[in-house]
């Protein structure tokens, strides 16, 4: 928060500078009037105005330390799921949950999705006496067809889309080439998953869609040559052919995503460096702030909040300093607000058209959480990369003010650069 403030003055009050431009007169004494005159009204101008500033600052500085104002915070809409990654896999497991979400007409699965079982693995198989290799998972749907909603893995542009079989799936059923109402996403990195035998008219996209991660494309069916409701995923990297098929076991988990909040590693990590409010008998007791304003958990400021706290079935308004707010409700809260941080390190690294790993968006998102920013991170990025260059300018500088080595502010700079550059959560 500090650091925060720092940062902010530091950039805006390097602004005003170099604006020297008279002197253009014959008389000396009227020049000498007229600079005395104009040296007055600047001190009475730009002293007036760089207290004007000043009192500017400090005002934004403190709206923005009570969280009132949120800077850089860009299209929440895209942050709508408590879907966390678990062991960094930043592909989800591609059934999604029951319960769906529609954010600007685009459904999403928003909710703990169900344990379907896999029922077959990548590899050699034989089936109806006939050996052959099996390109992707199988995830059964225990016999229910349009059931289960399918989601995309990961973002990206439909490469190709079927929705024209029946909910007739047999052993070499060639419709949709044998994998019935399929969908292929083409992601980053020339990354396709393939999404198979969906049922009947389910299929929600089609070839040249962008979708997002999470959104749902169809149901669980049993379509093409299928002998059962099932979802076969399929993983091909490097191009869409069936020898570029990877074990989609090594991109994504059946744990993945699930809520788990108490797993959520880059929640763990911010409250390790922000602390919490009084913890007693599995409740955050609320606290005042220091400014008036009552808060809970790491932080969070309750009026700034009001509808996640109604939603989760508590009502803000009748919240004062003492009262009990489940650990597990606040963190939940906590860990939406901290997606909506980590959604706004997403979208900038995406335009910046910067690929990067879940670990390094939690690690810059621990950043932009403290900072307010990530501006020299991206600014930087390009030019230096993860270079000692880059931790200087930009991890250790901010862990100085005035000079002054702030070891608390240093610990956390060195552990979000760690967990940057290692992939290490600190301990
Ligand atoms: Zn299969």
């Amino acid at each position: 928060m500090f650091d925060k403030l720092v940062n902010f003055v530091k950039k805006n009050t390097s602004k005003e500078e170099g604006n020297g431009s008279d002197n253009n007169s014959n008389n000396a004494v009227v020049e000498k009037i007229s600079k005395l005159a104009s040296l007055k009204f600047k001190i009475f101008f730009f002293g007036g105005l760089g207290v004007f500033l000043l009192l500017f600052l400090l005002i934004v500085a403190t709206l923005m330390a009570i969280d009132v104002i949120d800077i850089g915070e860009d299209d929440d809409n895209y942050n709508l799921l408590s879907y966390d990654s678990v062991n960094n896999f930043s592909y989800w497991w591609p059934v999604g949950s029951m319960e769906t979400k529609s954010i600007n007409g685009v459904l999403y699965a928003s909710d703990t999705p169900p344990e379907l079982s896999i029922s077959s693995y990548t590899g050699n198989r034989v089936i109806n006496g006939q050996a052959g290799t099996h390109k992707g998972i199988d995830i059964s749907a225990g016999g229910r067809i349009g059931y289960y909603n399918v989601i995309a893995s990961f973002d990206g542009v439909v490469y190709y889309a079927y929705n024209g079989c029946e909910d007739n799936g047999s052993y070499g059923n060639s419709c949709g080439g044998g994998f019935g109402n399929h969908v292929v996403i083409l992601h980053n990195n020339n990354v396709y998953t393939i999404y198979g035998h969906m049922a009947s008219n389910s299929v929600k996209v089609k070839t040249g869609d962008t979708v997002k991660q999470g959104q749902v494309i169809g149901k669980i069916g049993n379509s093409g040559s299928s002998t059962g409701a099932h979802l076969h995923f399929q993983i091909d990297i490097g191009g869409y052919n069936n020898s570029m098929a990877i074990n989609p076991l090594t991109y994504v988990d059946p744990d993945n995503p699930r809520p788990k909040t108490s797993d959520n590693k880059l929640l763990s990590m911010i409250k390790k460096f922000e602390g919490t409010g009084t913890i007693k008998d599995g409740n955050y007791l609320v606290y005042d702030d220091g400014y008036g304003n009552l808060t809970v958990g790491i932080g969070i400021l309750i009026s700034a909040h009001k509808d996640m706290f109604t939603t989760r079935g508590i009502d803000p308004d009748k919240l004062t300093v003492g009262s009990s707010v489940p650990v597990s409700t606040a963190d939940a809260i906590a860990i939406e607000i901290i997606n909506s941080y980590k959604t706004s390190v997403i979208n900038e690294a995406r335009s910046h058209g910067i690929d990067l790993f879940d670990y390094q968006i939690d690690a810059l998102t621990s950043f932009r959480y403290n900072v307010g920013n990530n501006n020299c991170f991206f600014q930087h990025y390009s030019e230096y990369g993860l270079s000692e260059k880059m931790h200087t300018d930009c991890f250790s500088k901010y862990s100085m003010a005035n000079g002054t080595y702030l070891s608390a502010l240093a610990r956390r700079r060195e552990a979000e650069w760690k967990l940057l550059i290692d992939g290490i959560y600190p301990s």
